[in-house]
């Protein structure tokens, strides 16, 4: 079947890299991989992802600027971005969220709950397109 979600992970710690590949795959999701924010905004807009998930401290351009970038796209506005944070710094989520981060989960990666982060936004995402469907 080729209908397997994608998702879009920026990411440039090779071992969390390795680690959410394997858990992404082994959960039937299909991987698209960037190592930087640039990188990661360019596959974003070519490859139209189901999901993101959005490392913050990131080599060039940080995993806010990247989000922004992504969702000033009209065709990538309604994907998920989730933003991945090792700081758990006062006012962080308000920055996080007013970037335009959907969620964001913290590092170091619960393996569970990100799997029920990515499948409740996936779910909140197929409702809408599927409301939206219905009205016509
Ligand atoms: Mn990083």
């Amino acid at each position: 079947m080729t209908d397997a979600k994608r998702i879009l992970y920026i990411e440039d710690n090779p071992q969390n890299m390795r680690l959410v590949r394997k858990l992404l795959k082994l959960n039937g999701y299909e991987t698209l991989e960037a190592v930087n924010g640039e990188e990661g905004v360019q596959i974003a807009i070519g490859e139209k992802p189901d999901l993101i998930l959005m490392d913050i401290n990131l080599p060039d351009i940080d995993g806010l600027e990247a989000t922004r970038r992504i969702k000033a796209d009209p065709s990538l506005t309604n994907v998920p971005v989730i933003a991945l944070t090792a700081a758990a710094m006062r006012g962080d989520r308000e920055r996080i969220i007013s970037a335009g981060c959907d969620d964001y989960l913290q590092k170091p990666i619960d393996t569970v709950q990100m799997l029920e982060t990515v499948r409740r936004h996936l779910a909140r995402i197929e409702a809408l397109s599927n409301l939206l469907a219905n009205t016509d």
